[in-house]
């Protein structure tokens, strides 16, 4: 490995400030930085790296993803929109896939929503045509699922199956399942890896952690909601096999908490790359009622403290964000609380809930990339009234809140550079601008997403800036910032990756 010397790159000095920089970096630990400094050092086996003004980060974080989910989505049939148009072109990309397939193969698809189309999927469609193969479809939100009978027969799913929790199964007024499943992504996969025999482990995970890093993302928080301690263990196969991961925080899912305090593992624990954080929670309205309800939920989150896990509750519409607040109210009235308890999503931020939430001094996890794959979307589903208050970053951000930024991959876009173009020029996949006031600064944007997930974390996990004697962590972008506004920024790149001293991108 070469020692470098990077001069004249541009850094974030904090949300609104860049500085100039220098950085040396020897046998792949950071030697020197200066600061407002351009001077060019004269070393033998140096490589010296004119920058030219170009932006230089200590890495990307994604403060909210499902690595499982976005694995596994990767080898299925992507039928979303505008991919796929309609109906008819859904069961065309199906039958491809059954005829390129053993035969009685498990049909797997991601990303519908029967919104998009002009006509609907049903029972019938699906059962008539494919007799042979089990099918099944997932919606692009992750909150629901379709399937044919046999998928349903498969998996023992019967018009006697019970919901499960907050989950729902959906059936017509003669009581029949009409092959739709809300919330219940959760034991479907449980019940389908049964059925497969198939383990967790045969997921790619490797790739997608490659991925990352090849993204510029270093650091990554699996906020699924059935994170347990199989999971823990897999993560830290899969990240200490390979030379350059992530460093990854598990969020323990409420239901699989105790696994981790049973084995005397805390809230900040670290085995090599990973650490344990906040407890995942999730409050939904999906199947009608609000599931946990207030009392419920307060006493998860009073057990979730009283081991001292702060929490992490996905809380979407207004009722759901009240009921949450509500519940962090009561636990807060009766003792301390960590002051690090986060909210992931925060959509529907109306001004009442924004007062309710600042005065209980909770962080925020929000997923700017829902802007680009959803925007023409939400101007249709949500009530003109309501979208000025929807992924208000402006807002939030001078209402003084704590903001980390998360992808939700596979549910959200992955790669940083679509989240930071979604703050800063508000447009979605069809180039429409969505709720464009609450446009933030490309500063501003860059800042949250990289150093945003100090905020919700144990510690702080990124550093604020490359400092003598850590590994040499660094990405360099394609532009200086100070040429970059709304006008441009998609042309923003990753230029260098640069992990643990060795460049991986370049
Ligand atoms: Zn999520």
């Amino acid at each position: 490995m070469d020692d470098l010397f990077l001069f004249n790159a541009t850094i974030l000095k904090n949300r609104f400030d860049l500085s100039q920089t220098n950085i040396h970096i020897k046998n792949g630990i950071i030697h020197s930085v200066d600061f407002d400094n351009i001077d060019v050092i004269n070393a033998q086996n140096t490589q010296i790296v004119d920058c030219e003004g170009k932006t230089l980060l200590t890495g990307f974080a994604d403060a909210h993803l499902h690595l499982f989910s976005y694995s596994s989505s990767l080898n299925q049939l992507d039928v979303s929109y505008p991919k796929v148009k309609n109906i008819n072109q859904i069961l065309k990309v199906i039958s491809n896939s059954i005829e390129n397939s053993p035969e009685g193969t498990w049909i797997l698809c991601d990303g519908f929503d029967e919104m998009d189309l002009d006509n609907q999927l049903s029972l019938d469609i699906l059962d008539n045509i494919f007799k042979n193969n089990p099918i099944k479809i997932n919606h692009r939100s992750g909150h629901a699922c379709f399937m044919n009978s046999l998928a349903m027969k498969r998996l023992s799913i019967s018009t006697s199956s019970e919901d499960y929790k907050r989950g729902l199964i959906d059936r017509d007024d003669n009581g029949n399942l009409t092959g739709w499943f809300f919330d219940m992504n959760e034991q479907i996969s449980f019940l389908l890896r049964e059925k497969n025999q198939a383990k967790r482990t045969e997921i790619n995970i490797s790739n997608t952690l490659e991925q990352l890093i090849h993204m510029g993302i270093f650091y990554i928080h699996d906020a699924s909601i059935n994170n347990d301690l199989e999971k823990w263990n897999i993560c830290l196969e899969h990240s200490s096999s390979l030379q350059f991961s992530p460093s990854i925080t598990l969020l323990p899912g409420i239901d699989h908490l105790d696994e981790f305090i049973n084995r005397g593992l805390y809230f900040g624990y670290k085995e090599k790359d990973m650490m344990l954080g906040h407890t995942k929670i999730i409050v939904s309205s999906i199947s009608g009622s609000i599931y946990p309800n207030l009392n419920q939920l307060s006493n998860q989150i009073s057990e979730s403290h009283k081991y001292g896990f702060p929490v992490a509750i996905h809380a979407v519409t207004q009722d759901e964000i009240n009921n949450t607040l509500d519940a962090l109210e009561i636990v807060y009235s009766n003792s301390n609380h960590p002051n690090k308890d986060r909210i992931e999503h925060f959509t529907e931020a109306t001004p009442e809930i924004i007062t309710k939430a600042k005065k209980l001094g909770v962080n925020l996890v929000v997923n700017p990339s829902f802007i680009y794959q959803n925007g023409f979307r939400y101007s249709q589903r949500i009530p003109k009234m309501l979208q000025p208050y929807t992924f208000n970053y402006r807002t939030l951000l001078d209402s003084g809140f704590n903001l980390a930024i998360g992808s939700d991959a596979p549910y959200g876009n992955l790669d940083p550079l679509i989240n930071i173009q979604s703050m800063v020029n508000r447009k979605d996949q069809l180039g429409n601008i969505y709720n464009g006031n609450q446009a933030i600064s490309i500063t501003e944007s860059m800042w949250l997403i990289s150093q945003g997930v100090n905020q919700v974390s144990a510690n702080d996990i990124i550093s604020k800036k490359p400092s003598v004697g850590d590994k040499a962590n660094i990405v360099i972008l394609n532009q200086n910032l100070q040429n970059i506004d709304h006008t441009n920024v998609h042309k923003l790149a990753v230029d260098v990756v640069i992990k643990d001293g060795f460049r991986i991108l370049s």
